[in-house]
């Protein structure tokens, strides 16, 4: 469900013509709409309204201050990955005992920041991380709250590159090495043993993976009490996908998603959090870019646009499917051929779709990369010296531009000359 649609055979972001916002910032931007940032957010509040939980967005999913600052109004707390992210959450007005520090590489100096910020908790992933926040956290007259995160060893059956819950994978501490490391936490000076934190993964399209990691979880949460530790906290990560292709089954309902939460850790008294990210901006965003030139090559047609893998990295990524769709909805009345979209960069790697079956599209027509806003504009870098792309926001009738497109003078400020090169003499 998004608000990307077509009326008057012109494709509108809520009630946006598409064509006004490429007129007023150019090809190629991101475009989000507002309408489907909230609902995604309210249906899934609404599916656990029961259990209470604290819903941390996950920020690397879209982290523009316009995109946080929008569900940080819904009540959202933020999941931070880095320093950048906390700042950026705290910049947006997050309250800062909404915010939960998770990833593999915290140094010192992020966990002296987020420690001074008085965020919420700590999701830690090794023993020298555990030492490390503590030595900060003592260091600093600071008890830190710790979940530590567990890998339970599950396959998510999903993409190679966006699992994290299996033995193989960086993420978390072996489910069975847990015991030994919460015993280690209680006795650190710096600590507060909190609750227990899992992730495995992004984009998952059934509930049987997540079934099979709460219930570890369950049977964790209840040793470890056994122990005599006080979990008060368990926080259940992200990972819940959103359909990419139109012939793909819809992904579990939040709902759905909810009773196996239910039914795992319902009686348990815990304040539960979640992190989705994907599943709140994911179909809240379309890339929007032109056509630049038709090619076609050896029986091969390649549609060449102006937005390209730096712009969006997913394709190249995790070979990720986007639908494009026409502006003009009268193209799909054509005749369709298979044909690859390809950007700019010099990378045979770079590309949006191939073998797509697309209308003929002449030079100028603007297309839609479909299910872009998580994910997409976070990842874009420079690359070929190409300007970030900008991104806009709607919001029913009206947008705006909520990162502006940098110049290429700006692009070339960032750089320095060395003294040996600067001098004119
Ligand atoms: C990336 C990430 C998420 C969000 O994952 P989605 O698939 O976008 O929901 C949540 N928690 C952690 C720790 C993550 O790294």
């Amino acid at each position: 469900m998004h608000h990307f649609r077509y009326r008057n055979g012109i494709l509108h972001a809520e009630d946006v013509d598409v064509r006004e916002i490429a007129a007023a910032v150019g090809t190629p931007f991101y475009c989000y709409a507002t309408a489907t940032i909230e609902r995604h957010y309210r249906v899934f509040a609404e599916a656990f309204t029961e259990l209470d939980p604290l819903i941390c967005y996950s920020i690397k999913a879209n982290s523009n201050q316009a995109v946080i600052a929008t569900l940080a109004r819904l009540g959202a707390g933020m999941d931070v990955v880095s320093e950048g992210e906390l700042r950026r959450a705290l910049a947006a007005g997050v309250a800062p005992d909404k915010i939960i520090f998770s990833g593999v590489g915290k140094t010192r100096a992020e966990m002296a920041a987020a420690l001074d910020a008085g965020i919420l908790s700590f999701n830690v992933e090794s023993e020298p991380e555990l030492h490390a926040l503590a030595e900060v956290a003592a260091g600093r007259n600071r008890r830190a709250r710790v979940s530590l995160r567990i890998n339970p060893d599950v396959d998510p059956h999903t993409h190679e590159k966006i699992s994290t819950g299996r033995a193989e994978d960086k993420f978390g501490i072996p489910y069975d090495e847990a015991p030994r490391l919460y015993g280690i936490a209680a006795g650190l000076e710096g600590l507060e043993v909190w609750g227990v934190h899992m992730h495995i993964g992004s984009q998952i399209s059934e509930l049987a993976p997540f079934e099979r990691a709460f219930g570890l979880m369950r049977a964790l949460i209840v040793a470890l009490r056994a122990e005599g530790h006080d979990i008060r906290h368990a926080d259940l990560g992200g990972g819940l996908g959103v359909p990419y292709r139109k012939d793909e089954p819809d992904p579990p309902h939040p709902s759905d998603y909810a009773r196996i939460v239910e039914q795992a850790l319902g009686d348990l008294d815990l304040q539960l959090a979640l992190e989705p990210g994907r599943l709140i901006t994911g179909n809240a965003g379309i890339l929007v870019t032109r056509v630049l030139y038709n090619k076609p090559v050896d029986g091969k047609h390649f549609l060449i646009v102006d937005a390209a893998m730096n712009d969006l990295m997913r394709p190249t990524l995790y070979d990720a499917h986007h639908e494009i769709w026409p502006i003009a909805e009268e193209a799909n009345a054509g005749p369709m051929r298979p044909t690859d979209v390809v950007g700019p960069v010099c990378e045979t790697g770079d590309y949006l779709a191939r073998g797509r079956l697309l209308p003929a599209l002449p030079e100028g027509a603007l297309l839609a990369v479909m299910t872009a806003g998580a994910y997409g504009a976070v990842q874009s870098g420079t690359y070929n010296s190409r300007p970030l792309v900008p991104e806009v926001l709607v919001r029913g009738g009206k947008f705006a531009v909520v990162r502006p497109r940098p110049s290429h003078e700006d692009l070339i400020a960032l750089d320095r000359l060395p003294p040996w090169l600067s001098s004119r003499g």
